[in-house]
């Protein structure tokens, strides 16, 4: 027998996190985002449910070139364009849109000989200072592409790094309009924060919405809402199962470090999932675990393959038994991703990116 975590993703619940995101913003076409092998559900995984998507946006050549496999013939965003000048030839190729943040990726573009003229997304820097023209040099790209016989279309992007917080959005807003208000061309500004949280400030003002952790059924403001609040959907479960049982005494301690120990006679399973298999270290103690449904807390350390849980709230577990480490139990019990990345000073966006290759998935239902 195989050992038992498997993960599971929900086709139904990614179409649902879809609708959910046109809810928020019915006038935008929506770049489904599906980078880092769809948030760590697998492209081919997630594919079919995403695919009334109007986009697919990524930044690995190479998942661009998987989503071309699957047949998809639609519009296809480099988040962060080229990264050297022979990628445009994959571009040509594949009809790639990509995005221009720096002026290298002009002087590559204006260099590279295409048959058919490219597509681009001038991203400009509002403050996030990853990638981008800062506002003030931003107009001076924009003219140097505009000049390129190479291309065909100039849309305008800018990236949110407040969108989640009390900081909001209205400073990169009002940066990006004084600049780009009398550029022709359609705008791409949001993530998914922006969808759910400003929905009423960018009304209108995004023909193209970039959602990425919601379409992944987890809260991007967790713990001010949780994915529930939002109406988002569970996409993934890791799920495993109990392979040892140990009764402690009082006094006795659990794993590496000795660090937890039992203040009175109670039992433990030993869960066949670990941190070689993705699940957070910086768990300990306390952190959430379902077993046979039931909510019951992790205690000790994680090690390399199995973690340890308080059997106190399950006393008919058995080897054997179900232990879900995040998402969705039989009996419908549901742990939130975002509750579990929390106890592990984390987000579920690393959480289901982390989930390590050694992990089976589930044939798709
Ligand atoms: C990853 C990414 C997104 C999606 O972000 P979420 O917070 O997952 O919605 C949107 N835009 C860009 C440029 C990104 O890199």
């Amino acid at each position: 027998m195989p050992r038992p975590i498997l993960a599971t993703v929900y086709p139904a619940a990614l179409s649902h996190n879809l609708e959910r995101v046109r809810a928020s913003a019915p006038d935008a076409r929506v770049w489904a985002v599906v980078k880092a092998n769809a948030y760590g559900h697998g492209i081919e995984r997630v594919f079919d449910a995403l695919r009334s998507a109007d986009g697919f946006a990524l930044l690995d050549l190479d998942e661009a070139r998987r989503l071309r496999a699957l047949d998809w013939r639609g519009p296809i965003l480099l988040l962060e364009g080229c990264f050297e000048p022979r990628d445009l030839e994959l571009c040509s190729r594949l009809g790639l849109w990509h995005t221009i943040h720096c002026n290298e990726q002009i002087d590559w573009l204006a260099a590279h000989k295409t048959q058919l003229p490219h597509r681009v997304f001038l991203k400009m820097n509002t403050g996030m200072n990853r990638l981008g023209f800062k506002p003030e040099r931003f107009r001076a790209a924009w003219t140097r592409l505009n000049a390129l016989p190479q291309v065909e279309e100039i849309s305008l992007m800018q990236h949110f790094p407040d969108a989640d917080g009390a900081k909001g959005i209205s400073t990169q807003l009002a940066r990006f309009e004084a600049v780009t208000h009398d550029l022709p061309g359609e705008r791409t500004l949001s993530n998914s924060a922006a969808i759910l949280r400003h929905s009423d400030l960018l009304a209108g003002r995004s023909d193209w919405v970039r959602p990425g952790i919601v379409l992944y059924g987890s809260a991007p403001d967790f713990p001010e809402h949780s994915a529930a609040d939002w109406g988002l959907q569970p996409t993934m479960t890791l799920a495993s199962k109990l392979i040892g049982i140990q009764q402690l005494a009082a006094g006795e301690t659990v794993g590496y470090g000795s660090t937890f120990v039992a203040e009175q006679a109670m039992r433990i399973g030993i869960v066949a999932c670990g941190y070689a298999d993705g699940y957070p270290r910086h768990c300990s103690t306390g952190t959430p675990m379902l077993v046979n449904g039931v909510r019951c807390r992790m205690v000790g350390r994680v090690s390399m393959d199995m973690v340890t849980v308080d059997l106190t709230p399950v006393p008919q577990a058995r080897i054997g038994s179900e232990v879900t480490l995040w998402g969705c139990a039989r009996n419908g019990a549901v742990l939130p991703i975002d509750e579990v990345a929390q106890a592990g000073g984390t987000v579920g966006y690393e959480l289901m990116c982390a989930v390590a290759p050694r992990v089976p998935f589930a044939p798709l239902v």
